[in-house]
C-alpha cells in the first residue's frame, strides 16, 4: 500500500488538471456547494469534478448503505473528494453515510485546523490562535464494539492498536512537517488507561525520534482542555486519540468562531475527503442564507492537497479578506451590517480574489508526503509471552462478595487457578472486609495461577469456566497474558 501521495502530486508540477469527487449532500449541502466549486472555479482551480450522491436521498431509494457503487468507484478512481453534509434521515440505515465513507476508504486521520479568523468577534480576538488538531480517525471508542452484559451493564470497548497510533502520529508529525509548524504535541489519558492510551503515548515518543526538526511534547489531555481555554496560543499541532480528538476539535473550533467557520480533512492511505464540520441544517437549507465559509475552506485544504498550493491561498486569502472586511457576511455572523445571503457572500468573496487579510503570516504548505513504506497492518510480536490468569464478568443480583467470592473458589478446586480477587466497576470487593464500595449485579473475577512454575492451558480455563456456569451467568471473559516480563493488564483498583 502505498500513501496519500495523490495522483495530483504530479499535476502540481505539471499544471494539470485533477479528477475529484464532488457530493453536494443534504440540506444546506447543495448551496454551500455550489457556491464553494464557484469560488474554485473563478480562483483557476484546476480541477475536473466528477459529481456524485450520497446521503438521504440514496437511503430513501432503498440503498441501506447511504453511499451507492457508483460514488465508491468515483472515489477510488480520483483518490480525493469534497464532500457536503450528509444526513440520516430517520427509519432508514443503521449506519450514517458518512460512517460507510470513513469505513470504506479507512480515513484513518481527521485534521482540523482552528485558525483566528480576521473580524470575528471571539473571546481570543487578537490572541493568535492557529492550531491544529489531528485525531485517530478510526479506533478507540468508536470501533463500536459495544455489549450489554446484563440489562443494565454494558461494557464498550476501547481499541487501540500500535499500528493505527503509528499511522497517527507519523501524520500529525508529517503535517506539521507540510505547514512548517513547529510542534507536535500528543494528548493523552494515559495516567488512567495506561496500556489504550499509554500505547498511543509510547508509540508517539517512538515516532518522535525520526522528526529531530519538530519538538515533541506530551500532555493529558483533561489539561489540554484547560491550557486550550487559557492559553491556546502556545498549541502548534496537537495529536490525540479518537474519542479526546472529537471533544478537542469542537473545542478549539469555538475558539475561532465556531463550527460554522471549521473545514476539515479526513486522510486515508488512498484517499482525501474533504468536508465542513457542520452538518446540513436542514431548518435553513434551500433559503440561500447558509454561510459557505467551512467548505470554502475546506476546498483551499483540498488544493494544498492536491498541490494547487497558489489557488489555495489565494482562496483562503479572499474569504479572510471579505471576513475581516465586514461589509458582506452571512447572517450567522452579520452584526453591524445587514446580513447578505450565500449567493451575495460568494459574489463578494468571488470579487475579493487577489485581495490579502491583514491577518497573520501566511502558511508555507506542501502536500503531505508520509514516508514510503509498506503501510499493511503488522503484528508486533514479543520474544515471550505467556497466559498468567483469566478474568470472568458474572452476574448474579442477590449475594453479597462474600458469598459469591465462596461460590467463585469452589470452582478453582483441583485447578492450577486460585482467584485472586473480585472487583466491583473496578474496586476490589473480595477477598477483605470491604463494604464502602456500591455493589452491582455484575462480578469480575480475576483468576490467576496458584503456581508461578505452572503453564495455564485453555483446558484450564475451560474448566474452572465451565463449574462458574452452573451457578452463575458469565459473559465476558478475558484471558491475564505476560509479554516479554511486562503483565498485558492492570491492577485493580485496592489490589496489592
Ligand atoms: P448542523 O447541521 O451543523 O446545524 C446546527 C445549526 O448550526 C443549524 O441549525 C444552524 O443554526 C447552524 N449552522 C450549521 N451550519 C451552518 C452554516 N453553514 N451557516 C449558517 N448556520 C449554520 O447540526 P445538526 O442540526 O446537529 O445536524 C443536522 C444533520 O446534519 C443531521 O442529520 C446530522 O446527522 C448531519 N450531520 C452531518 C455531518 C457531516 O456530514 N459531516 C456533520 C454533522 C451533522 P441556526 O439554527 O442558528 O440557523
Amino acid at each position: 500500500m502505498t500513501h496519500t501521495a495523490p495522483a495530483s502530486e504530479n499535476a502540481a508540477s505539471t499544471g494539470t488538471t485533477v479528477p475529484i469527487t464532488v457530493i453536494r449532500g443534504d440540506g444546506i449541502g447543495p448551496e454551500v456547494m455550489d457556491a464553494t466549486l464557484r469560488l474554485m472555479r473563478e480562483a483557476g482551480a484546476r480541477i475536473d469534478v466528477e459529481e456524485c450522491i450520497a446521503g438521504a436521498e440514496v437511503f430513501r431509494s432503498g440503498d441501506q448503505t447511504g453511499v451507492p457503487d457508483d460514488t465508491i468507484v468515483s472515489i477510488q478512481r480520483t483518490g480525493v473528494a469534497l464532500k457536503g453534509p450528509l444526513e440520516t434521515p430517520i427509519g432508514f440505515g443503521e449506519k450514517s453515510a458518512n460512517v460507510t465513507l470513513r469505513k470504506l476508504f479507512e480515513t484513518y486521520g481527521n485534521i482540523r485546523p482552528a485558525r483566528e479568523i480576521p473580524g470575528l468577534a471571539t473571546p481570543y480576538a487578537g490572541r493568535g490562535v492557529d492550531l491544529v488538531i489531528v485525531r485517530e480517525n478510526l479506533e478507540d471508542l468508536y470501533a463500536g464494539i459495544e455489549h450489554m452484559q446484563t440489562p443494565g451493564v454494558c461494557l464498550s470497548l476501547k481499541v487501540i492498536t500500535h499500528h493505527g497510533s503509528e499511522k497517527i502520529a507519523r501524520l500529525a508529525f508529517e503535517y506539521a512537517r507540510s505547514t512548517g509548524r513547529k510542534s507536535v504535541t500528543c494528548a493523552t489519558k494515559a495516567n488512567i488507561m495506561k496500556l489504550g492510551e499509554g500505547l498511543f503515548k509510547r508509540t508517539f515518543d517512538e515516532v518522535a525520534v525520526e522528526y529531530p526538526d519538530i519538538e515533541a511534547r506530551q500532555i493529558l489531555v483533561d489539561n489540554c482542555a484547560h491550557q486550550l481555554v487559557i492559553r491556546p496560543e502556545q498549541f502548534d499541532v496537537i495529536v490525540t486519540t479518537n474519542m479526546n480528538g472529537d471533544i478537542l476539535s469542537d473545542l478549539t473550533s469555538g475558539l475561532v468562531g465556531g463550527l460554522g467557520f471549521a473545514p476539515s480533512a479526513n486522510i486515508g492511505s488512498e484517499t482525501a475527503m474533504f468536508e465542513a464540520v457542520h452538518g446540513s441544517a436542514p431548518d435553513i437549507a434551500g433559503k440561500d442564507i447558509a454561510n459557505p465559509s467551512a467548505l470554502m475552506l475546506s476546498s483551499a485544504m483540498l488544493l494544498r492537497h492536491v498541490g494547487q498550493q497558489d489557488i489555495a491561498n489565494a482562496i483562503e486569502d479572499a474569504i479572510l479578506f471579505t471576513l475581516e472586511d465586514g461589509r458582506c457576511l452571512t447572517g450567522d455572523i452579520a452584526k453591524d451590517h445587514d446580513p447578505v445571503g450565500t449567493t451575495a457572500f460568494t459574489d463578494a468573496v468571488v470579487g475579493n480574489l487577489g485581495k490579502v487579510p491583514t491577518i497573520g503570516e501566511r502558511r508555507v504548505s506542501t502536500p503531505i508526503k508520509m514516508p514510503a513504506k509498506d503501510w499493511r497492518p503488522r503484528p508486533i510480536v514479543a520474544t515471550t509471552r505467556e497466559v498468567v490468569g483469566m478474568e470472568v464478568l458474572l452476574e448474579e443480583p442477590d449475594m453479597t462478595a462474600a458469598e459469591v467470592g465462596a461460590a467463585v473458589e469452589a470452582c478453582t478446586e483441583g485447578s492450577p487457578m486460585r482467584l485472586a480477587l473480585i472487583s466491583s466497576r473496578g474496586n476490589k470487593v473480595y477477598p477483605g472486609d470491604i463494604d464502602d464500595v456500591e455493589m452491582i449485579e455484575t462480578w469480575r473475577c480475576r483468576f490467576v495461577r496458584a503456581d508461578e512454575g505452572i503453564e495455564l492451558t485453555d483446558d484450564h480455563i475451560f474448566r474452572v469456566l465451565s463449574c462458574l456456569g452452573q451457578t452463575f451467568r458469565w459473559s465476558n471473559v478475558q484471558k491475564l497474558q505476560v509479554f516479554d516480563g511486562e503483565p498485558g493488564y492492570t491492577k485493580v483498583s485496592g489490589e496489592d
